[in-house]
């Protein structure tokens, strides 16, 4: 039994992570998939980039169209603004960001980008104008200095190295027996979830795209590197567009517009101080964080992956 459990388990292991991380979707998608759904329409143009707002209009999405996981979503992100969703594991959080980055297409309403559908343009142009630090990050089997060049393969080492000082990891790198030049991943130095996100937090700090997309991107951190990095990404995603999808409430007090999901729709909305005199679900979340985050505060918060 358990000869036969051991691999199963692995392959549940190894399709959760594909599943889950975008990044590494983007060539897993290319290698797995013979009939995808999301193709390029014959001549489609690139993406015409004018500041990256991003409109999500009455997006309704299931895996299965028979059961609906979003529905009738409406937001709009002005170009540099900064908008964040919270809410519980399973709400659609992660749902939505795979759709912003077309792995999948919406089966209601649309998704545009600077005024064009984001079904209109090339997916090449789309993804480059996109940022993602994804839930848990697959890194290649490769150098750390490759995994972060991934994000601008024409970025000059001292630019790689000044992305990798803003995420937090240079030190680390710096103390590994060859640098930049390690090898990671299963087949080299297994590195711990935090210090994958911070190497994916890099490659998008490198990437410098006009739109960012975090997801959850500091749940593998501790509170002090986390605080340390939300500086960082705060600096990165300043006038930029920039959606947040939030574990913890603490990094969602300065966005633009908060949106509280549940169940695939859109609850509440509004900035912090209006969502907590609303008390309603937001005001209840930050209540209980702000009970228990006097507990954890020098805990790793345990990301869930959902
Ligand atoms: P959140 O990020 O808010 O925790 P997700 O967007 O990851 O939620 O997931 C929303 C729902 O969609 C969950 O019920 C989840 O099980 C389901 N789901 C997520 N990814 C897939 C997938 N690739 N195929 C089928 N169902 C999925
Ligand atoms: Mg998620």
């Amino acid at each position: 039994l358990l000869q036969l459990a051991m691999p199963l388990n692995f392959l549940g292991t190894v399709y959760r992570e594909i599943k889950q991380s975008l990044i590494d979707l983007e060539t897993m998608f290319k290698l797995l998939t013979s009939d995808a759904e999301v193709t390029d329409k014959p001549d489609a143009p690139a993406l015409a980039l004018d500041g990256g707002a991003v409109t999500f209009e009455n997006v309704s999405f299931g895996y299965d169209p028979r059961r609906p996981i979003l529905k009738d979503v409406s937001f709009s992100v002005k170009a540099g603004d900064t908008v964040a969703i919270v809410g519980p594991s399973g709400a659609g959080k992660s749902t939505i960001s795979r759709i912003l980055f077309r792995f999948y297409d919406v089966l209601e309403g649309s998704v545009k980008i600077d005024g064009q559908d984001i079904r209109a343009v090339t997916q090449d142009s789309l993804r480059g104008a996109i940022g993602i630090v994804p839930q848990d990050t697959v890194l290649f089997n490769d150098t750390v200095g490759y995994n972060v060049h991934y994000g601008r393969p024409g970025a000059s080492e001292a630019e790689m190295v000044e992305a990798a000082r803003l995420a937090r990891i240079h030190d680390f790198v710096e103390g590994l027996p060859d640098g930049y030049a390690t090898t990671v991943g299963e087949r080299g130095l297994k590195l711990s979830g935090g210090e994958k996100q911070r190497v994916a937090i890099a490659r998008t700090i490198l990437k410098r795209p006009e739109i960012l997309l975090f997801d959850e991107a500091t749940s593998a951190l501790d509170t002090k590197t986390e605080r340390e990095i939300q500086a960082s990404l705060r600096e990165v995603s300043r006038d930029r567009t920039t959606l947040v999808i939030a574990h913890r409430l603490s990094t969602v007090v300065e966005a633009d517009e908060i949106l509280v999901l549940e169940q695939g729709r859109i609850v509440e909305r509004g900035r912090h101080e209006s969502l907590l005199s609303q008390k309603g679900v937001y005001a209840q979340m930050w209540a209980r964080q702000q009970a228990a985050s006097s507990d954890d505060e020098a805990e790793p918060a345990t990301a869930d992956n959902a």
